[in-house]
């Protein structure tokens, strides 16, 4: 009764303080994911432009999803077995050492030996582990390029092609993959029969040494002496399992790190001051520009005085929308020149001072799944309804917004498309009237556009302009007419300037690309 008693009691404790431990592991184990997954967004959010054209939108997906979720099952499940195991077997050793220190000097000898085996295997399992989530990352990577293009695959009869990407994406992941545990669980048969090998070893030198009464080891002590080597066995496969674990999560540990190391190179200086009032005009001053070796601007000198609305055209792949970026310091001036406003070169004001005094209103309006009300007062805090409805009024889209079924509340699906072009650009024009910024950048704002929305959004954009600083990137002449100044653009180089007027009365590249858009 007292032994079944004191075992109930035992074992309660046991799984008692088994499930104590987990409890406190658990919030560590999930807090350290949370922190790993926000300074990785945090960092995406950080990283400039330029970063991400070198870069894949699976691949990233995969790192902070995948990669995560495997530190998370590889390291953070092993943690637990990195402090306890440990403690079990030092505890051990020292009672063996009292026991017979000749006995547990030669255990030591062969324990090492053991441990560079399992070590070898394990080591191979850091590269076909990073493969493995390299690998995911183009599966990912597919998976989103099918998903935003799917009425174009459909259209062409892709769906064979695809599918044959695809397979054969999943095939070489199938591959690594089972490269990969296969090695893994070679740990478990690995560890197994070298600890019943070492324990055969020395229960035969043991036994050979109690035998010949040598060693000051009495029969029974012995027999003591293997129960405590025994319990060294079990927590050392463990320890060498949880190594297999960590190796492979240190593959992704470094995938991750690769993210959150690179480098912003476009950044606030020390010494950056606060702008938040544009006074007198733009001066971009010799820029030239390129986003590797090759330049795609040449030595632009542009002024633009506050008040004034200033057009660039020109033919496609011109340089026009590069030169623009960099006045947000998408990208920065790397081969020479400056931009200032108001005499202050851009780069030594807070960026956020700097973006906050522009507004963009890009070719493809950017939306996101959230309602009407929630995709115009992105850009400012705490904006009051009255102060949208207002916005949208300006832009036009007040009237479609109160036709949907919710109102300002209705959603409006993945980037906007439950909308029409020509709504989601006045969207995204009611979001930059509501910024209320003093520059506006607008690139090609109404390009993709049928002529009736065109005239919708065109009146938007005009009531937009209005009192403000405006850059104009237009396709369609038509709509730049009133400029104060155009700029026409040629591979890079400012070829001519001036208004409309004076342009087509000079017979140059200007009169050329209104002949060619006009009947
Ligand atoms: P535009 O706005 O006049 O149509 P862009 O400024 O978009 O012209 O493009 C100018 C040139 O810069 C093009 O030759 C294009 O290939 C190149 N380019 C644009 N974006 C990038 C980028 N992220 N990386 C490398 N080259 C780019």
């Amino acid at each position: 009764f007292y032994i079944g008693l004191f075992m109930v009691v035992m074992v309660f404790l046991k799984v008692g303080f088994t499930y104590l431990a987990s409890f406190f592991m658990v919030p560590l184990r999930n807090g350290v994911v949370r922190k790993l997954r926000n300074n990785i967004y945090h960092k995406l959010l950080m990283l400039p432009i330029g970063f991400f054209s070198e870069e894949r939108k699976g691949d990233i997906m995969a790192r902070i999803t995948g990669d995560v979720s495997e530190i998370e099952n590889s390291i953070m499940n092993s943690i637990e077995m990195l402090f306890k195991n440990p403690i079990l077997i030092v505890i051990s050793l020292v009672v063996m050492v009292y026991m017979s220190w000749s006995l547990t000097l030669f255990v030591f000898v062969m324990l090492p030996v053991a441990a560079l085996i399992t070590g070898r295997v394990g080591r191979t399992l850091k590269k076909p582990s990073r493969k493995g989530q390299d690998k995911m990352g183009d599966i990912l990577s597919t998976i989103d390029e099918t998903l935003s293009g799917l009425p174009i695959v459909k259209a062409f009869n892709a769906e064979d092609k695809m599918n044959r990407r695809f397979e054969a994406e999943t095939t070489d992941y199938y591959r690594t993959m089972n490269r990969l545990m296969w090695r893994r669980d070679l740990a478990h048969p690995v560890s197994e029969f070298l600890g019943t090998a070492i324990i055969i070893i020395v229960l035969w030198y043991g036994g050979s040494l109690i035998l010949n009464n040598e060693g000051g080891l009495a029969p029974e002590d012995f027999m003591t002496y293997l129960v405590f080597f025994y319990s060294i066995i079990n927590p050392a496969k463990a320890f060498s399992s949880a190594v297999y674990s960590v190796e492979k999560g240190l593959a992704s540990m470094d995938r991750i790190d690769q993210l959150l190391q690179a480098e912003n190179k476009i950044v606030d200086k020390p010494d950056a001051i606060a702008k938040s009032t544009f006074e007198q005009k733009i001066v971009f001053n010799k820029v030239t520009f390129g986003y590797r070796e090759d330049k795609i601007l040449h030595n632009i000198s542009i002024e633009i005085e506050k008040g004034k609305t200033v057009a660039f055209v020109g033919k496609s792949g011109s340089g026009k929308t590069t030169l623009v970026n960099l006045l947000p310091r998408f990208w920065d001036i790397q081969n020479g020149g400056s931009i200032c406003i108001d005499g202050v070169d851009i780069r030594d004001i807070k960026l956020k001072s700097l973006r906050g005094m522009m507004g963009y209103v890009s070719q493809e309006p950017v939306l996101f799944n959230d309602t009407f009300f929630n995709n115009i007062a992105f850009g400012v805090e705490n904006a009051s309804m009255e102060q949208v409805v207002e916005a949208a009024k300006v832009a036009h889209a007040h009237e479609f917004i109160v036709e949907s079924a919710e109102g300002y509340q209705s959603n409006i699906g993945d980037r906007g498309n439950k909308l029409s072009g020509g709504q989601r650009q006045r969207l995204s024009i009611a979001r930059a009237v509501l910024k209320n910024p003093p520059i506006l950048i607008l690139d090609e704002a109404t390009s993709a556009l049928d002529t009736e929305s065109e005239k919708l959004v065109q009146v938007a954009l005009e009531n937009l302009m209005k009192n403000r600083t405006s850059i104009v990137i237009a396709h369609r002449l038509s709509t730049i007419k009133n400029a104060d100044s155009i700029f026409v653009f040629k591979k890079g180089v400012v070829v001519e300037q001036g208004t409309h007027d004076e342009l087509i009365e000079n017979k140059g590249e200007y009169s050329k690309l209104c002949k060619m858009q006009s009947f």
